[in-house]
Parts: C-alpha cells; sequence; structure tokens
C-alpha cells in the first residue's frame, strides 16, 4: 500500500526512458516491416524490473507522441520471477520478494526471468503501397 502510493507521486522518469527505448526498438520493428503505424504494443514486464506498470503506461502515454507508435495502445502482460534452483536444478515460479526453489525451499537459485522488461508483440499498420523513397 505504502510502496505503490510513493510510486504514484514519483515522477516516472525510470519509465519514460524505459519507454523511450522500447520506442526505439518498436520503430525498428516497423521500420523492418515496411509499416505506416503501430496500433498495438505488448510488453511482459517482469516483477524485478524496477518498472511500475502504472508510471509505466502513463510514461508511455507521453514518450509515444510524435512516433509512429503514437496511437498505439500499450498492454502490459506480468511476466514470472522464474528461478533455477542450484540444488535441485529444476525451474520454478517464484515470488519476487523471495526468490526460494517452488520444490525444496533452498534460497540457492539463479534468476532465469523476471527483471526483463520485453517487446512481445507489436501491432502494425502496413504500407498498402510501398514506399519508395526517391532516388536521385
Ligand atoms: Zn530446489
Amino acid at each position: 500500500m505504502r510502496l505503490s502510493q510513493q510510486a504514484r507521486k514519483r515522477t516516472p522518469v525510470h519509465e519514460l526512458s524505459l519507454c523511450n527505448g522500447l520506442l526505439r526498438q518498436v520503430e525498428q520493428v516497423a521500420d523492418a516491416h515496411h509499416a505506416v503505424e503501430v496500433t498495438g504494443i505488448v510488453l511482459a514486464v517482469g516483477p524485478l524490473s524496477g518498472a511500475e506498470p502504472s508510471l509505466l503506461s502513463r510514461a508511455f502515454h507521453l514518450a509515444r507522441i510524435g512516433t509512429i507508435a503514437e496511437n498505439a495502445e500499450l498492454e502490459i502482460e506480468h511476466a514470472p520471477a522464474i528461478v533455477r534452483c542450484d540444488t535441485c536444478g529444476v525451474e520454478t515460479e517464484a515470488a519476487a520478494n523471495a526468490l526460494s526453489c517452488g520444490r525444496c525451499g533452498t534460497w540457492k537459485v539463479t534468476l532465469k526471468a523476471g527483471n526483463e522488461l520485453m517487446l512481445k508483440r507489436v501491432d502494425l499498420v502496413p504500407a498498402e503501397q510501398p514506399i519508395v523513397a526517391a532516388a536521385s
């Protein structure tokens, strides 16, 4: 409760820079597919990514202005934290604040996923006619 209140007051500088990086990736994807517009972006956010999803979506609304994703909707999926146990070798889902093996309970685990911010999907509007740059 306290944490989310603090998060709400915090200026989303961190999230803004994350969004800018993300939009660069999106623009690359759009470029590669000769898209004219991006209508949707799906992002997987791990619990250890350091990004607050609510701030991220607010920051996205600012960051998208003037980009190919100006009208894109951002969908945030919550990715789980996955740890691999150093003792029994299994990979299990773990709580972000208690990274221990889901099978044997040891704390000797390696984080496999959960600290990422991953572009999962980009919805593109393809150019109806290929845009050919005028060559001089
Ligand atoms: Zn284990």
